[in-house]
């Protein structure tokens, strides 16, 4: 029997209906401007303070620490464009990320190298981990920022974010994290952490599209990213996405309460998921088996193509994703792979599930069901598989 499962969660989520029903009033009858003195737009103004309460809470931050975007990019943007704006006047130039961050970072970074600034991308273990000895030995007398991604998108590898805290603390330079894939999955704390940053954003976590947010630690000064009325304390102009934010502050309250339960139900389903798709012979695991997110599922297996692996499942109703090529629009597979030193071929043929919320034991006995046959399918079409069995090679 055919089914449909959604197993796409690191690339978006389907809104909570407790996050669409808090939202939708702000939509319709809530519709007053968040800066207007009547009451219609006072009570939205207020709207907007509960929801930075929550998300403050989530984050053992205080509500003046957290200032609302439009998305995950655009906290990432901001966190580094706007304190390497203020940094460089005191002669900091210097920026230290990994290879294998999310292109919000990756391409900001490179941006501002363009600009003058310099940068140090750190590398990744086979893991997927970062080690905390090459950030404290990458700090230097110019560095102004360290920006590490809490858990990886694509191969879902959970880093040492307290460990990094503590190293920036002590030398005196800004951590910045891009905590969109952990938020909801892993509990933070940014206090007990040292995180001076953080960006997260809503549609990762059941809230829609279109709303972020960036921790700002208390006394850590940024520039204005958009420059308008007096929105966000001034730093960030455009009046305000009510419902948005209403619909985040809420998500957050929930991911925030349900975290212990949600890697409780999910890591079960994934190593299940795991040893089922590992049975299929020529395949890899990603990224650490056990510091990874719980609903995170990422797998090499040789001789297919991951864009057809992909369409072949979605005929079967099965959303997921790969690090293959045309997905992203290039050729060349995806840097987090060939980060954790796959080659081309293999980055090509991988497979990332990642299970959430709503998926259940029964998507996964379906996806095991399927995905070998699918696979039996492909890598008897594959001219790389017939080498690959002639030569005996493995992954
Ligand atoms: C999705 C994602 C982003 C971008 O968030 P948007 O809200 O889609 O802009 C940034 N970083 C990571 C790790 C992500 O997974």
């Amino acid at each position: 029997m055919k089914r449909f499962v959604y197993a796409d969660n690191s690339a978006t989520t389907k809104i909570d209906k407790q996050v669409l029903d808090v939202m939708l009033p702000w939509l319709q009858e809530g519709y007053g401007n968040p800066s207007s003195i009547y009451e219609l737009g006072r009570e939205a103004g207020f709207a907007i303070q509960e929801a930075r309460a929550k998300v403050a809470a989530a984050l053992g931050a205080a509500p003046q620490e957290i200032f609302f975007t439009s998305c995950g990019s655009e906290s990432d943007n901001w966190a580094l464009r706007g304190a390497m704006a203020r940094l460089s006047k005191k002669g900091k130039k210097h920026i230290i990320t990994t290879v294998f961050e999310h292109h919000a970072i990756l391409h900001t970074v490179q941006d501002l190298e363009r600009k003058g600034f310099t940068a140090t991308y750190l590398p990744v273990g086979e893991n997927g981990i970062v080690n905390p000895m090459d950030v404290k030995n990458a700090i230097r007398e110019d560095t102004g920022i360290v920006s590490i991604m809490y858990a990886n998108n694509e191969i879902g590898t959970i880093q040492p974010i307290a460990e990094i805290g503590a190293i920036c603390k002590e030398a005196g330079v800004l951590f910045h994290t891009d905590a969109v894939q952990a938020v909801g999955n892993i509990p933070i704390d940014v206090k007990e952490q040292n995180i001076d940053l953080l960006s997260l954003s809503g549609h990762k976590i059941h809230a829609p599209k279109g709303v972020g947010a960036l921790y700002v630690r208390k006394g850590v000064l940024l520039d204005t990213f958009i420059t308008g009325g007096g929105q966000e304390r001034g730093k960030r102009a455009g009046t305000e996405n009510v419902a948005s934010i209403v619909a985040l502050g809420k998500a957050m309250e929930l991911a925030a309460s349900g975290i212990e339960e949600k890697a409780a139900r999910l890591t079960p389903m994934r190593e299940r998921l795991i040893d089922g798709i590992l049975k299929i012979p020529a395949t890899r695991l990603n990224g650490d088996r056990e510091k990874r997110l719980p609903g995170n599922v990422n797998i090499s297996i040789a001789g297919v193509e991951g864009e057809s692996l992909l369409l072949m499942l979605d005929m079967h109703g099965i959303c997921a994703s790969s690090g293959s090529a045309c997905t992203s629009g290039s050729l060349d597979p995806s840097h987090v792979l060939l980060s954790i030193g796959l080659s081309h071929e293999i980055a090509h043929g991988s497979l990332r599930l990642s299970l959430g919320d709503y998926n259940t034991e029964e998507d996964v006995d379906y996806i095991l069901e399927v995905l070998p046959g699918i696979v039996q399918r492909l890598r008897a079409m594959s001219p790389l598989w017939e080498r690959m069995q002639k030569n005996h090679e493995t992954v």
